[in-house]
């Protein structure tokens, strides 16, 4: 079964603060609310490609 790293950003300040290994069994795009430590507050966070 092959895994793909993802790449979480901060959708404000756009810093990658968080990677993730997922399997391709996923159809949503992926947002989550996460600290962001440049932002100092929780904020949405996207994968990158
Ligand atoms: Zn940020």
């Amino acid at each position: 079964m092959s895994k793909k790293k993802i790449a979480l950003a901060c959708s404000v300040c756009g810093s990658r603060n968080y990677t993730i290994t997922e399997n391709l069994n996923r159809v949503e795009r992926l947002e989550v609310k996460k600290f962001c430590r440049y932002c100092n507050q929780h904020t949405l966070h996207r994968e990158t490609k």
